[in-house]
Parts: C-alpha cells; structure tokens; sequence
C-alpha cells in the first residue's frame, strides 16, 4: 500500500473524534470516504495531511511513519489537500493561487502554470482575475491546480462537489483520469454518493469515528451503504 492509516485515532480536547480508523490506499487508486455530516471526514484528511498531531505509527506512507510530521513535512513528502471549502486568498489573482502550490515541493513532475491550464483552459481565461471573483466551480478548479502544483504522489480531497451544480461537478470529476495518470493516488471525501462510487476503486464509510463499511462500488448494496451512513437498515 502507498498509504495506510493504522487504528488512527483523533480528538479535539476530550472530543473523540476519530477511533481506530483504518485506511488503505494503494498506488493508481481512488478511494472514497463516505459519511454523514460530523462522520470525521474532515478529521481523516486533517490528520493524513499533518494539520492534526497524531503518534507516528498511526499513519504510513511508503513504509515510513509520517503521523507525527508537520503540515509542510508531510506535503514535502507528497502528500497534498484540497481543503473543503477551496480556501483561496482573496487578493491574489488565480496564477498567484496556483503558483502557492508550487512552495510546496521542489520535485519534477508533469504540474505546471501550463498544464494546469490545459487541465482546466477557463483558468487561463480567467488567470488575473482575483481568485474569489471567479464562479464556485472555478475556485474549487483553482483550489485542485493549487495543490497539484506540488506534483503529489497523494491528492487528498474535502467535500469538491459540496454546493456545486451537477454538470460543474461532471467537469471537475472529468479531470480525475489525467490526474491519476500524472502518477497520483487520490481520496476523495464525498458526502455525494453517487459521485463518490462513480468515481472510487474502493470505498469506505464512516459513522461516528469508525469505518462501517468498506468495499468495491460494485459490491455494496443500497442497503449497506444506508445502514452504514446512518446506522439503520
Ligand atoms: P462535515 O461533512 O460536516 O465536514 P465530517 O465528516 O468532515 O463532517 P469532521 O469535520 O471531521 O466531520 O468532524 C468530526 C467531529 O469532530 C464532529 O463531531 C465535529 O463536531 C468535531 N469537530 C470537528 N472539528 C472540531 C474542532 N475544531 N473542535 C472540536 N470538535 C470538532
């Protein structure tokens, strides 16, 4: 596996938010993480991603333990986040969004201004203009450029599809196979469901803090999946 989480646990003060979570994700994988509101989502991808302290061993990456790593340690290793809710600073202009992502990592790799823009052509229309005054659709494209700027070897996505029209999220996802073939793995934290199996390998759900449910789309009934999103059949 390219990354595991290994019985991961996560609080906010005495909060428990997450308990014993395990979490696989292969290379050329997209895994999904399905759930409720306040499932712990958030928390699985704060916590791979360094912005929450955890103990080393409670998450690997290329057999190295990487729970305890700062933020800016774990993107330089390659791990990146597309934070929910896009997160882009106001004053600066699309291109200086994207060029953020860049500080991240000084490695090689297929990410750049120019193709980021051929990724997503309506970034280059708009690349002047102040990130915020662009549409959701287009700030969430930003938001995804920025963070493959540092050419990852993981993706990690919060909520993408969270407040955008139907074809928007199309376009977004239509990004997905030039992703994954520039050699990133991505997980996608989904509270759409049927985005989350249209676009996922495997998929896991979470309730409360805890996986109840994993499996191939193709494996996982109707039933199975309301059971383990709201804990009845
Ligand atoms: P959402 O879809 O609402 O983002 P989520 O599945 O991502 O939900 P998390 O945001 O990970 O869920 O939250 C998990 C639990 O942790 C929730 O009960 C939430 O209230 C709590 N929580 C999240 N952030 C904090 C915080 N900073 N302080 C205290 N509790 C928090």
């Amino acid at each position: 596996m390219l990354l595991e989480t290994r019985r991961l646990s996560a609080r906010y003060g005495d909060f428990q938010a997450l308990f014993g979570v395990d979490i696989a994700l292969g290379p050329g994988e997209t895994v999904a993480v399905i759930g409720a509101n306040g499932a712990g989502k958030t928390t699985l991808l704060r916590s791979i991603a360094g912005v929450l302290a955890n103990a080393a061993d409670e998450i690997v990456f290329n057999g190295e333990p990487i729970g305890a790593l700062s933020a800016p340690k774990v993107m330089a290793r390659g791990i990146a986040m597309v934070p929910e809710g896009r997160r882009l600073f106001p004053s600066l202009s699309v291109e200086e969004n994207l060029l953020i992502g860049r500080h991240g990592r000084a490695v090689d790799g297929v990410w750049s201004l120019e193709t980021i823009y051929e990724l997503f052509p309506v970034l280059r229309e708009r690349r002047d203009n102040p990130g915020t005054a662009l549409s959701g659709g287009q700030q969430q494209m930003v938001a995804i450029g920025r963070a493959l700027m540092s050419n990852p070897r993981v993706l990690l996505c919060d909520e993408i599809s969270l407040g955008l029209a139907p074809v928007v999220i199309r376009d977004i996802y239509a990004a997905f196979p030039r992703i994954l073939a520039s050699g990133a793995s991505v997980i996608v934290v989904e509270q759409n469901i049927g985005q989350a199996l249209k676009v996922a390998d495997r998929v896991y759900c979470l309730m409360e803090g805890r996986v109840t449910l994993t499996g191939t789309p193709a494996s996982l009934t109707r039933d199975d999946i309301h059971a383990a999103y709201f804990g009845v059949a």
